[in-house]
């Protein structure tokens, strides 16, 4: 790993990090200690993992997979001869963090902004008595009557979500702000050999 060890935790106590890496998590806040322990001892099997912090082994490996997925993470794996069985070394790959955050936040906020155009440019009901919410064409559609309960629909005002979403939005734009995005970004590694020399091409939609 090129960042060092002090930086990392630095980004890891990035409120915008945090909220991005329990997303990959799937809000498994035990991620985060499987997380450090990999930065501190630089590499560990599962098994290690799952002793040092006592947790189940298939936790640990739950997590490790998330983790792997956002590339966060890598292995190698050895086979054991004598009893057939494959053991796995965990490292942490965390100088794409940055890159894997910012992405991810672009993501999130292309989403957001998509829902608050709706919510901004639309009429909403809402059942007074499961509280699902429906668009007005929605609510036409099933005469005004909830389709989940038999409900009857009120208007809603939908003017605090709206206030959520511009919160959300402004948290977003204002962490990718910070240093550590500002800085080049490593080269994406080619997913498969031999296709360098195929072009990319555009498609319309
Ligand atoms: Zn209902």
């Amino acid at each position: 790993m090129v960042t060092s060890k002090k930086k990392l935790y630095e980004m890891l106590e990035d409120p915008l990090v945090q909220q991005i890496l329990l997303d990959i998590l799937e809000d498994n806040i035990e991620g985060f200690d499987v997380l450090t322990t990999l930065i501190e001892l630089g590499e560990a099997t599962d098994d290690e993992i799952s002793r040092k912090l006592n947790l189940k082994l298939n936790t640990v490996r739950k997590l490790l997979y998330k983790l792997y997925d956002a590339r966060l993470v890598d292995y190698t794996r050895e086979k054991e001869e004598d009893i057939n069985w494959y053991t796995y070394t965990w490292k942490p790959t965390l100088d794409k963090l940055p890159w894997v955050i910012k992405k991810r936040v672009q993501e999130k906020l292309k989403k957001l902004k998509e829902q608050l155009t709706i919510e901004e440019n639309n009429m909403f009901f809402y059942c007074t008595k499961c509280g699902i919410k429906y668009l007005f064409e929605e609510a036409i559609d099933c005469g005004f009557r909830c389709p989940h309960c038999g409900g009857i629909f009120k208007e809603y005002d939908n003017s605090r979500d709206i206030e959520l979403l511009k919160d959300q939005i402004k948290f977003l734009e204002e962490g990718l702000k910070l240093s550590i995005f500002s800085t080049p970004l490593p080269p994406v590694t080619p997913k498969a050999k031999g296709r360098k020399g195929s072009k990319r091409r555009k498609v319309k939609s």
